[in-house]
């Protein structure tokens, strides 16, 4: 793909900035060009997204109209999955199995918002004046910044736009660097579906120059961010001196658990997959490993052997589990935080190299990793890796045990393996995150809500009060009986 226009207000046109490119990791093959937006398309794109979110058509427009368009993007991005999974997949090498299953997440998205949007309404506050009726309405903020990351585009992208949407707002989406396809396609799809002109907007380009311009803009009144905590709080400062609202889906570190009574198979299948599904480049990837000490020998055995059962390979292939990287230099920084590993007294039990196979040289792949022998204050145990590196520590009482899970500056999720639901459920109460999963792991919901705890974000993205997340509240009095006011009598 050569040249690929962006959409700036409603138009497909050249980026006006630098040249950039999407390169697929499997083998970094260039697979399309585009030049970025400019600061002269993120103000066109903010002018129009204002005019388009002030038009009485669309301010007017019923919420059934506003649900009809969300249906439609639903059905069209059913119809074109498949588009959508290459797209994905060749953006960031995620395996196609689970870019197929972002991709129906994201149409569920758009229908979950169009039924919010159909339902929700305002609130008639009980009378404390027989004569004064008060209402209370929610109204749309405006124009929303959205910034995305590059490990799960379509889910993050739509996460954002469909309730900013539905709740009657302009968005402009600031897709990652690496992956400017999946976005501009739903953009597409928004446009076939009938959304107003200048009501989406897609740019991509530098988070330092076009992300910075965006969300510094007079004109954008939220910024929905997710990304890593350091960008998270930069622009929580810009956000608090524009005195304007964020939502902030940040990074994290989060500690899997298995208690000594847990089904030891499904535990081992569960720890596997939290960790190493999209190669740990997932927020919620289940890096600490927790597991009581009677356990660990059977477990860890477990573990290693579905682990170095797994299939590094091209993601495009259907029976892959482990694609690559999503760059060199992301790889590099895997790498550096396994020799830290070593260093500081880790010993790699399985993988922790760079596989051998020629066929996949020309790709950034790096095999599963687990490292035991560290404790919880290893650097690897306190920094986020986004890769598919684990750390597997043994606890001895549940008083450590939960000291040493909650004993991080991130508080995103957690898992917890046992048999006993009342232990479990003690468990997930004492511990500082945003999400538990008990006997599972990385499912999620759309009516749901999902944030972090912590450094790992502020808010929560997904369930009914989502859409008011995008939205403003408004008092109104009236008066049925109207009568002077009352003053010094
Ligand atoms: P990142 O913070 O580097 O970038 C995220 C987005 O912010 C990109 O679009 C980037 O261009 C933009 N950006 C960067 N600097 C900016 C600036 N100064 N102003 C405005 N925009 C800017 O993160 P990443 O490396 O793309 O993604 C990985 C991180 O995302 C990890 O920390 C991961 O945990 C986190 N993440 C969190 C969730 C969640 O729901 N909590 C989900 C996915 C990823």
């Amino acid at each position: 793909m050569k040249n690929r226009d962006i959409f700036v207000g409603g138009k497909w046109q050249q980026g006006r900035g630098q040249q950039m490119q999407s390169r697929f990791p499997g083998d970094n093959h260039v697979v399309a060009t585009l030049n970025s937006a400019s600061l002269e398309d993120v103000e066109d794109a903010v002018i129009a997204a204002e005019k388009a979110w002030r038009d009485p058509k669309w301010r007017h427009m019923s919420s059934h109209q506003r649900a009809a368009i969300l249906l439609k993007v639903s059905t069209l991005i059913d119809e074109q999955r498949e588009e959508l999974v290459r797209l994905q997949t060749l953006d960031n090498g995620k395996p196609w199995a689970e870019a197929r299953g972002l991709v129906m997440s994201a149409a569920a998205t758009a229908r979950y918002f169009a039924a919010v949007c159909e339902v929700s309404g305002g609130e008639l506050p009980p009378r404390r004046q027989p004569d004064i009726m008060t209402l209370s309405t929610y109204q749309p903020l405006g124009v929303i910044a959205a910034i995305t990351p590059w490990n799960s585009p379509i889910a993050s992208d739509m996460q954002k736009i469909a309730p900013a949407i539905a709740a009657g707002n302009a968005v402009i989406l600031k897709p990652a660097e690496a992956t400017p396809l999946v976005s501009l396609k739903l953009a597409e799809l928004f446009e076939q579906a009938g959304l107003p002109a200048g009501l989406l907007s897609v740019l991509p380009g530098k988070g330092s120059i076009i992300g910075d311009a965006l969300v510094r803009h007079p004109l954008v009144r939220k910024i929905s961010f997710t990304g890593g905590t350091n960008t998270g709080r930069q622009l929580a400062h810009i956000a608090a001196d524009k005195l304007i609202g964020t939502s902030l889906e940040l990074g994290g570190k989060s500690p899997t658990i298995v208690l000594d009574d847990a089904d030891l198979d499904l535990a081992a299948h569960g720890v596997c997959y939290g960790i190493f599904s999209s190669m740990g480049q997932a927020c919620i990837a289940g890096s600490r490993l927790f597991v009581a000490r009677s356990v660990y020998q059977a477990f860890i055995e477990k573990l290693t052997k579905l682990t170095q059962g797994l299939i590094i390979g091209d993601p495009r292939q259907e029976r892959v589990h482990i694609g690559p990287l999503i760059s060199s230099a992301h790889r590099d920084s895997v790498i550096a935080y396994v020799s830290q590993a070593i260093a500081e007294g880790g010993k790699i039990r399985v993988g922790g190299k760079v596989p051998t196979d020629p066929a996949l040289q020309s790709g950034h792949y790096f095999e599963p990793t687990i490292i035991e022998g560290l404790t919880n204050q290893a650097h690897v145990c306190q920094e986020e890796i986004f890769g598919p590196v684990l750390v597997v520590i043994p606890f001895d009482d549940e008083t450590s045990l939960i000291h040493d899970a909650n004993d991080s500056i991130y508080g995103l999720a957690a898992g917890i393996w046992t048999q006993d639901y009342t232990r479990a459920f003690k468990l997930a109460d004492t511990l500082d995150v945003g999400t538990v999963w008990i006997n599972t792991y990385k499912v999620f919901s759309i009516s749901t809500p999902f944030g972090g705890f912590k450094d790992s974000g502020l808010g929560r993205e997904k369930g009914l009060e989502s859409l008011k997340a995008y939205m403003q509240q408004k008092s109104i009095f009236l008066a049925l009986n109207p009568q002077p006011n009352r003053w010094c009598e």
